[in-house]
C-alpha cells in the first residue's frame, strides 16, 4: 500500500433505480430556482416534458452531438445568461455532461467559450454555475470527474478543471434502459478502460484501486448480459455502478496509454470515444501486465493477463467494434504513432511507449 495519499470526491451522488423521480427534490435541496437542462436528441422529448412540469428548468438545449462541439456549449452559454439560471442540469451521455459542466463554468464570467477554449481566459472553480450530472449511458464516470472533452471542429481536446466538478449526480440505471447494443458495448469498455487505467496509471492510490478491481468485475459479469438483453435492469445496475466506479478509479490518478491513443482514433478515424478506448485496451493489458495486474486479475476471478487481454478482445468482436487497422481505411501510421506518443496521458503509463513502441503495437493489429 501507497504510505501517502490525499483522496477527495466532492460529488453528492444520488444512484438507484428510479431516483431520476427525485430530480425536483434535489434541485430543491441545492437551492436551485432557475437551471437550464442539457440533453441530447434522444433526451430533447422527456426535457420538453420537464421544462413543462418543472417552472425552474427555464430553457432546454437539446442538440449536444457525440463528441460534443463547442458551438453547443455556446448555445448553452447564452441560454444561461439569458435566462440568469443558477445550474446547469447535463442529461445524457458523456456528450451531454461534459457540455453542461463547461457551459456552467464559462456562463457566470466574461468572454465566450472559445477564449477558455484557447487559453485566452482563466476557469474559475469558485465562480461557475452548479452542475448536476445525470448519465444515461453506463460509460464516462463525467458525473464525478473535472473533465471536459470539447471538440472544436476536427480537434478534440480535454480539459481538467476543479471549475467542471459536478456538484450532484443522479445515476439512475433505468435512464440506460434504451441503450442501443452498441453504444452499450462501447461504453461499458470505455468504463473498463477507466479502470483499469486508473489502476494502471503512475499515479494510482489505494483507494482508487479499490474501486477499479469492482468496476472491472462488474463489467467482465454484466457486460455481455446488457449487450445481449437491453431490458435487463439488474444488469443495468451493475454497469450503471461500474461505471460509475470506474469515474471515481480514474478521476484522482488520470488514464494513460488507451485514452492517449484513443485522442487521434477518434479525431483521424472517426471511433467514437469508447470504441477508440478498447482499440488498444487489450494490447495494453498485455503491454503493462506486471504483478499488481496480475493481482486485480485474480481478485476478478481470472486466472491472469492474458485471460483479461482475450476476454476485452472477445467483447470488443461480440459488439462488432473495429479493432484492426484494416477497419479504420487509409492509416497514416507514422502520423498515428506520433500523435499517441506526443499526447499527454501517454505520461501516465507504467511502461514508456515512444513512438517505435506504439508503431510495434498497432502493427500488430494490422
Ligand atoms: P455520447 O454521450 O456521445 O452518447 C452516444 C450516443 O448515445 C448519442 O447519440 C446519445 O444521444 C445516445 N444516448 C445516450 N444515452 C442514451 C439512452 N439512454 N438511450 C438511447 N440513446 C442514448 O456517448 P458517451 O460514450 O456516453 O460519451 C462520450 C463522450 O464523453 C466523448 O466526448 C468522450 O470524450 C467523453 N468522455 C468524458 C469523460 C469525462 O470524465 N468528462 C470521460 C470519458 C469520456
Amino acid at each position: 500500500m501507497t504510505s501517502e495519499f490525499v483522496y477527495a470526491q466532492p460529488v453528492k451522488i444520488f444512484f438507484g433505480a428510479g431516483k431520476f423521480a427525485r430530480l425536483g427534490a434535489v434541485l430543491e435541496e441545492l437551492g436551485i430556482e432557475r437551471a437550464v437542462l442539457c440533453c441530447g436528441r434522444h433526451f430533447a422529448p422527456e426535457a420538453e416534458m420537464l421544462m413543462a412540469a418543472d417552472g425552474r428548468i427555464r430553457a432546454v438545449f437539446s442538440r449536444v452531438e457525440q463528441n460534443p462541439q463547442l458551438s453547443g456549449i455556446e448555445e448553452t452559454v447564452r441560454l444561461c445568461r439569458e435566462q440568469q439560471a443558477q445550474a446547469v442540469i447535463g442529461i445524457g451521455g458523456g456528450s451531454s455532461l461534459d457540455t453542461a459542466k463547461c457551459a456552467a463554468a464559462v456562463a457566470p464570467n466574461p468572454g465566450e467559450a472559445l477564449d477558455y477554449y484557447e487559453g485566452r481566459r482563466a476557469l474559475d472553480a469558485g465562480s461557475r454555475l452548479t452542475i448536476l450530472a445525470v448519465p444515461t449511458t453506463a460509460g464516462t464516470g463525467s458525473e464525478v470527474t473535472q473533465v471536459s472533452v470539447v471538440s472544436h471542429g476536427k480537434e478534440k481536446k480535454t480539459i481538467n478543471n476543479p471549475a467542471f466538478m459536478p456538484s450532484a449526480a443522479i445515476v439512475d440505471p433505468e435512464l440506460t434502459l434504451g441503450v442501443p447494443p452498441r453504444t452499450t458495448m462501447n461504453t461499458g469498455l470505455d468504463a473498463m478502460a477507466h479502470a483499469l487505467e486508473g489502476y494502471w496509471s503512475k499515479n494510482h492510490q489505494p483507494i482508487p484501486d479499490l474501486m477499479a478491481v469492482e468496476a472491472v468485475r462488474l463489467i467482465l459479469e454484466n457486460l455481455e448480459r446488457a449487450f445481449r438483453n437491453g431490458g435487463d435492469l439488474e444488469a443495468r445496475s451493475r454497469l450503471s455502478y461500474a461505471a460509475l466506479l470506474g469515474g471515481l478509479s480514474f478521476a484522482l490518478p488520470k488514464t494513460a496509454a488507451s485514452h492517449a491513443c484513443s485522442y487521434p482514433l477518434s479525431e483521424d478515424y472517426h471511433l467514437p470515444h469508447g470504441e477508440a478506448c478498447a482499440f488498444t485496451l487489450d494490447s495494453l493489458v498485455r503491454i503493462n501486465a506486471d504483478g499488481r495486474l496480475e493481482e486485480l486479475c485474480r481478485r476478478v476471478g481470472l486466472a491472469g493477463t492474458e485471460e483479461l487481454a482475450e476476454r476485452i478482445r472477445a467483447l470488443k468482436e461480440l459488439g462488432g467494434l473495429r479493432s484492426r487497422l484494416s477497419e479504420l481505411g487509409e492509416v497514416d501510421l507514422p502520423k498515428l504513432c506520433r500523435d499517441c506518443a506526443a499526447h499527454p496521458l501517454m505520461q501516465n503509463n507504467p511502461v514508456p511507449l515512444d513512438e517505435e513502441k506504439l508503431r510495434e503495437m498497432f502493427e500488430a493489429l494490422r
